[in-house]
Parts: C-alpha cells; sequence; structure tokens
C-alpha cells in the first residue's frame, strides 16, 4: 500500500510501457524507476533516511516525478510546494516542517537565492551544480541504480501538503501511505482509469488533488502521464489533441477560460473520456456553458478538500444532464458524507449545514498542531467548514464556505449566491463577494466585479438587475471595479486579499 510501489511494479509488469511525457522526452517505467532507485541511493548517502523531511520545489516535469519517488522510497516525507511560492512562503514550510533538504528546478532556483546562506539545509537543483546547491543530474548519474524497497508500512507518515491558506496561513496536512493509495484507487475506478489511459498534468503537481487523485490515480493502473509545467488553454488544448489524451483534471478557472478561446471548435477533444473538475465552485450555468462550448457530456465534478485527501463526493458525467451545479449524492469510494448542524446531526433536505467527510483518505492530522487537528476532525469526522443543502433527490449543493458567510444585521448571506446572480449579468465577466465591517450591521455586502466594458451608474444597475432575483438584504451595497480577481496558484479566488483592498473610496449605495 505505497504509491512508490506502485511505479517499482508498473515497471517489473510493463517496463517498456511510456511512463511519462515531459516536452519531447518520453521515458518508459522501467527507465523512471532505474532514475528513482540512483537518486534515492544518492540522497542515502547524503545523509537524508527515514522520517526526513525534503521540500520539493518544483513545476509539473519529469524531475518533480523522480525526487517524489526518490524521498519516497526512503521512507523520508515529501514536502511538494507550488513553484509559484515566493522565497518567503518556501522559508516558512522550511522552517514549519523542520525540512533536511530542498530540491528546486534549476528555472526558479534563484528565488531561494537569499535562502541558501541563511537555512541550513542540503540545497539540491536540477541542472549543473551552482553556489551552494548540488547537481541532481549528478546526484542521479552516480547512484547506484539496484532495486531499493521502500520500507514504509500503510500507516506511516509520507506527505505533507501546505493547504493554500485561502483562509489564513498555510497548514501542514500530513498523510500516511494509506491516505494516499485510498484516494488513488477512488480515482482510477470511478474515473475508470487503465493502462491505456493517457492523463494530462496541467495543474501543479503540489496541490493533493493534482497530486494524489490524478496522478496518483494513474500510477495505480500505469497510464501514460503527460506534464506541462504552466497552464494556458492554448497549450491544453494542443496537448490533448497531440497526444490523445483520455482524462484530463483542472480547476474551474481553467474550464472557464479554455471554453472562451477563439480556436476552441478547430481542436479535436474526442479521446477525452473524463473531463474533471474541482477545487473551487461551478454554477450551474458555468458548467452549461463549460459542457456546450467543450461540446461533451463527460464533464466530471470532484468535491474535497486537501485535508480529506481531497476524497470527498463526485457528480459523474451522466448525473450532469439533470443536476449541473451540484457536487454529487454520494461519497466516493472509502468516504462518507453527512450534513450535519452545529450538534453534529443530520439535517434534513433543503436546510444548510456542514458537510462532515470520514474515510480512509483523511489526513493523520495538521503537522505539529494538535489543537487544530482536535478541532477539526471530531469522532473520524472531518469538519469541512463547508456550507450546504441536499436537494429533495438528496444532490449536495454547495451553499458557501463557513468563513465567508456574511453576517450582515444579524441575517446570514452567502457569498456564492450573489456571486452565481451577479455573473448572470452579460457584462460581468467575474465577481467576488466579500463581507466588510459595517458600524451599524456589523459587516455589509461588497462585490468586486470584473467587466468587460465600463457599466455606467454601476450600483443602480447592479440592483436593478438583482432586484427580484435576491433578496433586498442580499444585494450589495459596495461595488469596486478590478481589472483581475487576485486568485492563488490553483485558480481559487483570495478573499482575504479582497477584504484588505476594500477602501473607503469604494462606490456607495
Ligand atoms: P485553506 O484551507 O487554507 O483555505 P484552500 O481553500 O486552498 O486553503 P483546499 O483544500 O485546496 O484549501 O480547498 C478545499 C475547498 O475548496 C473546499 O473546502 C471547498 O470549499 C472548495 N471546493 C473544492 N471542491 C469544490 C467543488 N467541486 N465545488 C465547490 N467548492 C469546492
Amino acid at each position: 500500500m505505497n504509491i512508490s510501489e506502485l511505479l517499482a511494479r508498473n515497471a517489473r509488469k510493463f517496463p517498456n510501457k511510456v511512463a511519462l511525457i515531459d516536452g519531447d522526452v518520453s521515458l518508459s517505467y522501467q527507465e523512471v524507476d532505474d532514475t528513482v532507485n540512483r537518486l534515492a541511493s544518492s540522497l542515502a548517502s547524503l545523509g537524508i533516511k527515514r522520517g526526513d523531511k525534503v521540500v520539493l520545489y518544483m513545476p509539473n516535469t519529469k524531475e518533480f516525478v523522480y525526487v517524489y519517488f526518490a524521498v519516497l522510497r526512503l521512507g523520508a516525507i515529501i514536502v511538494p510546494v507550488n513553484a509559484r511560492l515566493t522565497a518567503q512562503e518556501v522559508q516558512y514550510i522550511i522552517e514549519h516542517s523542520e525540512a533536511k533538504a530542498v530540491i528546486a528546478h534549476d528555472w526558479i532556483y534563484q528565488e531561494l537565492a537569499s535562502l541558501v546562506r541563511t537555512v541550513d539545509v542540503i540545497w539540491v537543483k536540477t541542472g549543473e551544480a551552482a553556489d551552494g546547491w548540488r547537481s541532481l543530474t549528478q546526484l542521479i548519474a552516480t547512484g547506484d541504480a539496484s532495486p531499493i524497497v521502500c520500507p514504509l508500512n500503510e500507516d506511516d507518515e509520507t506527505t505533507i501538503l501546505y493547504t493554500s491558506g485561502t483562509t489564513g496561513k498555510p497548514k501542514g496536512v500530513l498523510f500516511t501511505a494509506r491516505n494516499i493509495f485510498a484516494v488513488a484507487t477512488m480515482m482510477a475506478l470511478e474515473t475508470k482509469m487503465d493502462k491505456h489511459s493517457r492523463l494530462l498534468h496541467m495543474m501543479p503537481l503540489s496541490h493533493s488533488a493534482p497530486l494524489h487523485l490524478f496522478f496518483g490515480g494513474g500510477m495505480y493502473v500505469g497510464a501514460t502521464h503527460v506534464l506541462s509545467p504552466t497552464f494556458s488553454p492554448e497549450a491544453l488544448l494542443q496537448l490533448i489533441t497531440k497526444h490523445e489524451i483520455t482524462h484530463f483534471f483542472g480547476a474551474p478557472v481553467a474550464y472557464l477560460l479554455t471554453a472562451k478561446h477563439p480556436r476552441l471548435h478547430e481542436y479535436d477533444l474526442s479521446s477525452v473520456q473524463y473531463w474533471t473538475y474541482g477545487g473551487a465552485p461551478l454554477s450551474a450555468n458555468e458548467v452549461q456553458f463549460v459542457a456546450k462550448q467543450f461540446r461533451t457530456n463527460r464533464l466530471m465534478c470532484l468535491y474535497g478538500l486537501t485535508e480529506a485527501g481531497p476524497n470527498g463526493t463526485y457528480l459523474s458525467p451522466e448525473e450532469h444532464a439533470t443536476k449541473a451545479g451540484s457536487v454529487g449524492k454520494d461519497a466516493a469510494l472509502h468516504c462518507e458524507v453527512k450534513i450535519v448542524d452545529e450538534h453534529g446531526k443530520e439535517v434534513p433536505p433543503g436546510e444548510v449545514g456542514e458537510i462532515i467527510l470520514a474515510g480512509e483518505g483523511t489526513m493523520k492530522g495538521y503537522y505539529k498542531d494538535e489543537e487544530k487537528t482536535t478541532e477539526t476532525v471530531k469522532n473520524g469526522w472531518l469538519y469541512t467548514g463547508d456550507l450546504a443543502r441536499r436537494d429533495e433527490d438528496g444532490y449536495i449543493w454547495i451553499v458557501d464556505r463557513k468563513k465567508d458567510m456574511i453576517i450582515s444585521g444579524g441575517v446570514n448571506v452567502y457569498p456564492k449566491e450573489v456571486e452565481d446572480a451577479l455573473k448572470l449579468h452579460p457584462a460581468i465577466v467575474d465577481v467576488a463577494v466579500v463581507g466588510v465591517p459595517h458600524p451599524e450591521w456589523g459587516e455589509t455586502v461588497k462585490a468586486f466585479v470584473v467587466t468587460t466594458e465600463p457599466i455606467e451608474q454601476l450600483v443602480e444597475e447592479c440592483k436593478r438587475f438583482l432586484s427580484g432575483k435576491l433578496a433586498d438584504y442580499k444585494i450589495p451595497k459596495l461595488y469596486e471595479v478590478i481589472p483581475e480577481l487576485p486568485r492563488n496558484a490553483t485558480g481559487k479566488i483570495l478573499k482575504q486579499v479582497l477584504r484588505g483592498m476594500h477602501n473607503e473610496t469604494a462606490t456607495r449605495s
């Protein structure tokens, strides 16, 4: 029950099958496994051993895969971090995780230059050695290719993922081998992956869904993995066509951007069997828009969060015909789901409660934060902080995140409902709604909007547009037009940045 053993098993079962495609380079399972053994033996001679933490700072490249498996093969703990993090953000993670080594990619290692002299870890980069940095290429070349058997059992710790921190400081989410295996098998089975599948990895592998669900699922069956270090609609369309991709996972924003690509219909996307999306909400209208633009009935929604592995629920392609916008009815394999009130009692259909999840994918806990762990996982149930209701057919509709809920004059306003209504305005392309302080009501509703053209008398126009769609108290009182919404590396809107941007000069009604 170990993801690193899956690689070795695939190399034994089908040594010559293409495991990775990175640009013009194609590598077989045997080649990847040999490289991983070489690297693991060199890392061991540098002193990396079972239980040590190694920070992996790389975009989606073949070297990411080598390091990921080599570290796990030694029984050490891998800490993948997003390649777009700044030196300061990486430093926090190095120090919090008590990392022994940092392995970075040649393209971005200079971002960490200021840390090399001051932070005492082993620094390794791809390509040539540099001041203070050892060469990964050299470590691979000089390593011993003899098979190394991973010493870990299923309940041993293997991975720490730092959540992107859209609601506060990043938290280190600690996983065991069992957690990762459970999530990988769920994805492989629920999206019918097999050794003929070809997966496109465009979302950063440093995050739980791309890494554990998608990459893990493909590794479970011995699929071919196509790696792309960056996302762009054009690259997505080209790579899908070129490699006849069968499975894709993307954040909602990746789908929305690609759906607007002017030459979308020139590409043949018919090889795709599962267009999976998740990690942030996509409204019913947006799902229908994407399906229409992509000319597909193979969209699949995944709902989960890092702390759940990210196992949660899913809405199958078939269910999209009638329930687009919902996150599904049942929990995914190896998981259970309930919607509960503040006493932990299940709420009836129609009523809003908090989603709780339990299952094999659920984290062991927050690294070095027992208090937060006991607050979040109670009696084996993970409290997600997501508010939702079931409809009369049992389908779950996300209402919003508990932390984003606005309480204005004692009444609850769910920003997502307001955002979904505003997105229907023809001149509004993107919108985020937050609560901002108000002297009388505690909080008031503010909308940050991105428009295609200037909207005259924005406040009046939005009020007119929303009246009849939303109750008066939900209609934003404050608006601010901005060129683009701040998003994190996985496309999630950074609401705390918007709250910080709020200023008194905003247009008032
Ligand atoms: P932090 O927990 O620090 O705020 P984060 O928000 O980036 O960081 P993730 O684990 O990446 O952490 O995000 C999980 C959240 O994303 C879920 O709790 C939920 O609010 C939202 N989410 C995930 N999938 C979906 C989905 N299919 N539909 C709607 N929302 C989703």
